[in-house]
């Protein structure tokens, strides 16, 4: 799903697969033998691209009995032509297998998700690896929590599968990973020199980017309440009564956008806007 949304939402990434005993491996693997007869097993894609760039293909396995969850490609660099933001295609969704039309004889047969997580992180460069921002983590946190969700979605009907669930959910498992980015616990894990792995982020510094997650969080807040408030006013402006005798130049003037946009704003951030 494009785009980051900012995480407020303190939760435990085991809720995603349902309980404590969520473990998930993603291994990098170019080809093999799917394990099911209904398993669809997408081939590598390296279009030509130089290793550092290339599109690599994930194969996720149930850790307790090394079942197959599903597969991703993973797009993590820009180039020309490609899509510009960071995004998870659903390419194939886990659903019965029966509900797509594939015959079977096992009862329980089902479909094994697909994903595609692209997006456009930093670019190696000839001297060094990509380097990512701090950002740019939180981004993949973000977009490998929707990676998740939709391999871990078990639907009988397609049209339930992943993201087709309860709107206000789509973005859940995405911001429950986010959080990990803001836990210096997380952030000494993470980090490494890139010519020495072994040297951390140092922890004050670690403790300082947890400290700024919420700075000026009540600002981007009050931001999402005058955007909405503006919505709700312009769309429950009443209709100006038609004159009598239908004169349609006695209609009032359309009330002014701008004027609304300049008062909202000084009403709810309590600033006038900005040219
Ligand atoms: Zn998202």
């Amino acid at each position: 799903m494009g785009g980051r949304h900012g995480g407020g939402v303190r939760r435990r990434a085991q809720a995603l697969a349902g309980g404590p005993r969520a473990c998930w491996r993603a291994k990098r693997e170019p080809a093999r033998d799917a394990p099911s007869p209904l398993a669809t097993h997408p081939p590598p894609l390296t279009g030509g691209l130089p290793p550092p760039l290339q599109v690599s293909l994930y194969r996720v396995t149930n850790t307790p009995d090394g079942s197959l969850v599903g597969w991703f490609y993973l797009d993590l660099h820009p180039r020309e032509g490609k899509y510009s933001h960071a995004a998870v295609f659903p390419l194939i969704s886990g659903c019965a297998a029966g509900d797509v039309g594939l015959a079977s004889n096992e009862e329980a047969a089902r479909i094994i998700p697909v994903a595609a997580c692209v997006c456009n992180f930093t670019k190696p460069t000839a001297d060094r690896p990509s380097l990512l921002q701090h950002s740019e983590v939180e981004t993949l946190f973000h977009e490998y929590g929707h990676v998740m969700h939709h391999l871990c979605s078990k639907t009988r009907l397609h049209r339930h599968a992943s993201f087709r669930c309860e709107g206000d959910f789509v973005e859940a498992p995405s911001q429950m990973l986010e959080n990990w980015v803001w836990q210096p616990s997380m952030l000494a894990l993470l980090s490494g020199h890139h010519s020495d792995a072994s040297r951390k982020l140092p922890a004050d510094m670690a403790a300082k980017l947890a400290a700024s997650q919420l700075a000026h969080a009540g600002i981007f807040n009050m931001r999402q309440c005058f955007l909405a408030m503006f919505d709700q006013t312009l769309h429950t402006i009443p209709a100006a009564a038609p004159p009598s005798g239908g004169d349609a130049a006695a209609l009032p003037p359309p009330p002014s956008t701008a004027a609304l946009l300049e008062r909202l704003h000084t009403e709810v951030l309590g600033i006038p806007m900005s040219e």
